[in-house]
């Protein structure tokens, strides 16, 4: 059985606690990995180790140095592609395809982004009206940043917050969420292998509760990066006014997706698919409303059931394997109690809703996927974030309507428009109230382009320049640059 420690200062090591708790495939429900339960005591050590790292050999390195080492990083995600992507498919449960197409290749992609923006311009000069002063600002990193991250992307968020704090000269303790530890630590072990300054990352693992908490109230800690639930994010915010902490914080959502009847329909019901199925529907910006124009509706609701219908659910190890496992037993528990609201407020069930039957099934956590029709955007399954393969569609007559529905949610993470009307995507793209508009796609990722919350989903933006910005704080300069003394009142 593999073994998992923390890492700290530079080095794997127990926990001070000296306790273990196991890692579970979803696919089997077999333990699959022991791993040390970290605790505040480690996470102080962690901190301590991430600051002397700061004002010692880290704070020292160019960020040439800085850039060398995330893009050699880079590099080894690649060399480690298929261990990484076991990892990932054995921790979360994800189709080996998925991990290997999608999850691994983004990562490297992302952190070889972050390797070039060590060098991005940041600053400005502001004109005075006294040429005697200039002013100009300096952007400068916090320290010690904490990175608190969930299980749907392990791999990937663990790279964003690594590479936003370590390419902005920040050191950075993180702790990935209990049930997903397996990626980060073996990341943290390719930084070693680059010759990382020790302390410069740091892992803990372990529960929310006490690993997560002891992190954002750690006085050293400067700066948190929080990417889960909304719920968990609230917490986070009320701790980080302990010590008036910046927060970062990237939420959930419910996020709308919008066919009109103008749409190319194949490409419509083609992005439907994708954009709730991806990762199992377990992704933040799952497309998990399904607006249709009324005039297309039904053919919508049969052509988006047969694509289901036609998807091979599997053991995640597979190479065929299009669905994969749901993350956790408790995961599985949720999903399935949402599907059953559904139907008891009412919802017409089309497709799926529940767990495949077979011995290949036995043990794992596995939900068909599954399409409710007639929904109304006051149901629960509406309403509520349900983080698995449920997709609900909902009829609306024009576009007033649709916008009206889509933005009648507290969520604000993203909307998905499809429709071949110029001045209709104009339109929408304004009126839609959420952080990403993708139109006539789905599901993109690019390390240059933003990804902000709005309403419950969160501040800020993670990727993108605006979210380096957010490990980066602001310094303003004036300086007096005639030679002169200060005056006094004309003396
Ligand atoms: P979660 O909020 O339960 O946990 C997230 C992380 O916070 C985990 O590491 C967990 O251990 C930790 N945590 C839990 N309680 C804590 C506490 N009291 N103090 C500090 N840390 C604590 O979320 P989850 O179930 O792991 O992930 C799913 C959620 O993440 C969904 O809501 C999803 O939408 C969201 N998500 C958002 C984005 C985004 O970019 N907006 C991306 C991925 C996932």
């Amino acid at each position: 059985m593999r073994e998992f420690k923390l890492f700290i200062n530079g080095e794997f090591c127990d926990a001070a606690g000296g306790e273990t708790y196991e890692s579970i495939h979803p696919g089997t429900g077999e333990v699959v990995a022991s791993v040390a339960k970290g605790g505040a005591e480690d996470v102080a050590r962690a901190c301590a180790a991430a600051q002397a790292a700061f004002d010692g050999e880290w704070g020292a390195l160019s960020s040439a140095e800085r850039a060398g080492i995330l893009g050699t990083v880079a590099c080894m995600i690649e060399r480690d592609a298929e261990e990484l992507a076991e990892l990932e498919m054995l921790d979360v449960g994800k189709p080996i395809n998925e991990a290997t197409n999608i999850d691994v290749p983004v990562a490297a992609n992302y952190l070889r982004w972050y390797s070039q923006m060590t060098n991005a311009p940041m600053g400005e000069t502001i004109p005075l009206p006294n040429p005697a002063n200039i002013d100009y600002s300096l952007w400068q990193p916090y320290g010690v940043c904490g990175g608190i991250v969930p299980w749907n992307f392990p791999l990937f968020l663990a790279v964003l917050k690594i590479g936003g704090a370590l390419a902005t000269g920040n050191c950075m303790v993180i702790k990935p969420a209990g049930i997903t530890p397996m990626t980060t630590l073996k990341l943290a072990e390719l930084f070693a292998e680059a010759n990382l300054p020790e302390g410069a990352l740091n892992v803990i693992t372990g529960p929310g509760a006490t690993v997560g908490e002891a992190l954002v109230t750690d006085p050293r800690v400067r700066m948190v990066s929080f990417t889960g639930s909304t719920a968990t994010g609230r917490r986070i915010l009320e701790l980080a006014t302990r010590n008036i902490t910046d927060v970062s914080i990237e939420l959930g959502g419910k996020s709308p997706n919008i066919i009109f009847a103008d749409a190319d329909f194949d490409q419509a019901v083609a992005g439907a698919v994708f954009g709730i199925l991806l990762n199992n529907g377990q992704n933040c910006i799952a497309g998990s409303r399904l607006l249709v124009e009324e005039s297309i509706y039904e053919d919508v609701v049969d052509a988006v059931a047969s694509k289901l219908a036609s998807l091979r659910i599997g053991q995640p190890a597979d190479e065929s394997t299009q669905l994969g496992a749901i993350v956790s037993r408790e995961q599985f528990g949720k999903i399935m109690g949402y599907i059953e609201q559904g139907k008891a407020e009412g919802a017409r069930l089309v497709h799926g809703s529940k767990a495949p039957e077979g011995e290949q099934f036995a043990g794992g956590f596995f939900i068909e996927p599954t399409l409710f029709a007639d929904v109304s955007n006051q149901m629960t399954i509406a309403r509520e974030e349900i983080f698995g393969p449920v997709l609900v569609a909902i009829p609306f007559a024009d576009e007033a309507e649709a916008l009206r529905i889509a933005n009648d949610t507290p969520y604000g993470l993203g909307s998905g428009v499809f429709t071949t009307n110029a001045d209709r995507i104009e339109r929408m793209v304004r009126g839609l109230q959420s952080g990403t508009v993708y139109v006539n796609t789905y599901n993109q990722v690019y390390p240059q382009s933003p990804f902000p919350g709005w309403k419950q989903s969160g501040n800020g933006a993670e990727r993108g320049l605006q979210g380096l910005y957010a490990y980066v704080r602001y310094k303003n300069v004036i300086q007096e640059v005639s030679g002169a003394p200060i005056g006094w009142f004309g003396a």
